[in-house]
């Protein structure tokens, strides 16, 4: 199978090459010239396998470069001992024909460790493949979650470095001490003063330095990027859904061709479009439900089919949703114009100068019939966990109650009462401030594991050991640099 870009379709590669690079040159995305199908036969057979081999079994449907042994060692590597359990991910079922869908049982308590866990498997053999012997330094900037994924995952990873900046004052305190106490041989964390843009800006500006880049050559190093338009980190989201599904299936709770919705709590589009071509390839899912916070852009965008970047932005509880450029939307976009990629170009040329575009009817209708957006603000959130938790009793994070409301005001408006997978992206205790907050009100004092250890009380849901054994972990990366001494960090950790 071969992968070509959004904004020029004649650029034909190889997913190894896709994995690679990262991006396109013309700064498209990859995407799979074709999409494989499943069958319900197919679905039948995964229905009966672990977790590990449904992995195998589909991402050897888009991952053809590589081989049978280099794929089992890919997905052996990620998801052996590094999970909760041998499932992976574990689904809850509430009463009322609503599917939990935990994704965050790695180590890192998120959703991204689903990907990040994968990512670094699939970088190194893809660079064997195209026969690239360079060390690959991952540099990533971070709001929280996505930095500790991809340290996670690429720790001790052979041939590899990762340095992440996180903005000092702009993660959450258990994120903070994540990845402050960060273990590995080739790893990096570093503080700057300023906020996630300043960190962003100053890494994008390392990656297309060309003076730098020529002396990492003549090093054997060249940089890599983790971030999610990778195509490495978008494929092995597919897996879970079609696994979820199975899951379903095996347990009875649906019957074999079911159509269920999906709902996903959503930032920069990458878990919903992963189910999004779940569906393409044969999945029986019905309505995509895009639930956003308070940076409501793609729940305007799918209502009028306008995007418009030129509004307020907010902090909110979902910090990992706080988002106005969701960059994977690009690749839906380049799906439902039929794959047009001079349009694609000027839609995103548009955003680059006006910070908006709009899609025309026939996009819009298609939009119309797959998605449903809809957000909610932190008030919302809040009661929505105290409510879940009072009914249920069951624990929500700050960004799977997101989805949790939007859920409940679609099924209100609609009246559509079909079974719904409403994916759960984090453990409630990686949010714990918020979710002790929407509790019980107050702040609880200044002991975050205090408020913790409250909550595992009062839920009877297990502190993840990963969060737990942080209690004593020493911090390792104490250092703060002012936003415009990134670039010589980065010199100076590399010794160039
Ligand atoms: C990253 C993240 C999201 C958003 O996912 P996208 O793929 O960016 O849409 C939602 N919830 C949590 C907890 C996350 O870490």
């Amino acid at each position: 199978m071969k992968y070509k870009s959004t904004r020029d379709g004649s650029i034909k590669i190889n997913a190894a090459d896709a994995i690679v690079k990262g991006i396109s040159n013309e700064g498209g995305l990859f995407v799979p010239d074709s999409f494989p199908e499943i069958t319900l036969d197919d679905i039948e057979g995964l229905s009966q396998m672990n977790y590990i081999d449904r992995a195998v079994e589909i991402l050897s449907l888009f991952l053809t470069d590589f081989s049978d042994e280099q794929l089992v060692a890919c997905v052996k590597g990620a998801y052996t001992d590094s999970f909760e359990s041998d499932c992976v991910t574990e689904i809850s079922a509430l009463s009322d024909g609503r599917y939990m869908l935990e994704l965050w049982h790695g180590p890192t308590c998120a959703f991204k460790d689903m990907a990040l866990q994968l990512l670094p498997y699939l970088m190194t053999t893809s660079a064997k493949i195209v026969g690239n012997q360079n060390e690959l330094i991952v540099l990533v900037a971070t709001s929280g979650d996505t930095g500790k994924a991809a340290l996670e995952g690429f720790k001790d990873v052979e041939n590899t470095r990762i340095i992440v900046f996180y903005p000092v004052d702009g993660v959450s305190p258990m994120q903070k001490r994540q990845m402050t106490t960060q273990k590995g041989e080739n790893v990096d964390v570093c503080a700057i003063n300023g906020n996630f843009d300043d960190a962003q800006t100053a890494v994008k500006a390392i990656f297309t330095d060309k003076e730098l880049a020529e002396k990492m050559k003549t090093q054997k190093m060249q940089f890599s990027s983790a971030n999610s338009i990778n195509w490495g980190r978008l494929v092995p989201q597919i897996v879970y859904y079609i696994s979820a599904y199975a899951d379903l299936v095996a347990d009875k709770e649906i019957a074999l061709g079911d159509r269920v919705n999906v709902c996903v709590p959503t930032g920069n589009f990458g878990n919903i479009l992963a189910a999004y071509y779940a569906k393409k390839m044969g999945l029986p899912i019905e309505k995509l439900i895009c639930a956003s916070n308070k940076n409501k852009v793609l729940a305007d965008f799918i209502t009028s089919g306008v995007y418009d970047r030129n509004r307020e932005f907010y902090e909110t509880l979902s910090p990992s949703m706080d988002i106005l450029i969701s960059s994977n939307l690009e690749r839906l976009l380049f799906d439902l114009s039929g794959e047009d990629d001079k349009l694609i170009s000027k839609l995103y040329s548009s955003l680059k100068e006006n910070g908006r575009f709009e899609i025309n009817s026939q996009m819009m209708e298609k939009l119309q019939s797959e998605f449903y957006g809809g957000w909610c603000d932190d008030d919302a959130v809040k009661a929505t966990i105290k409510e879940s938790f009072e009914k249920y009793s069951y624990l929500l994070d700050t960004h799977t109650a997101v989805a949790v409301k939007v859920y409940d005001d679609y099924k209100k408006k609609t009246g559509d009462d079909r079974k719904t997978i409403v994916v759960s992206t984090a453990s409630p205790y990686k949010f714990a401030d918020s979710v002790y907050s929407a509790l019980f009100g107050g702040d609880g004092g200044n002991d975050e594991f205090e408020r913790i250890e409250k909550l595992e009380a009062v839920s009877g849901l297990e502190v993840p050991q990963a969060l737990n054994e942080l209690k004593q972990a020493v911090p390792r990366f104490n250092e703060v640099i002012e936003k415009e001494a990134v670039m010589e960090k980065v010199r100076r950790a590399l010794n160039i």
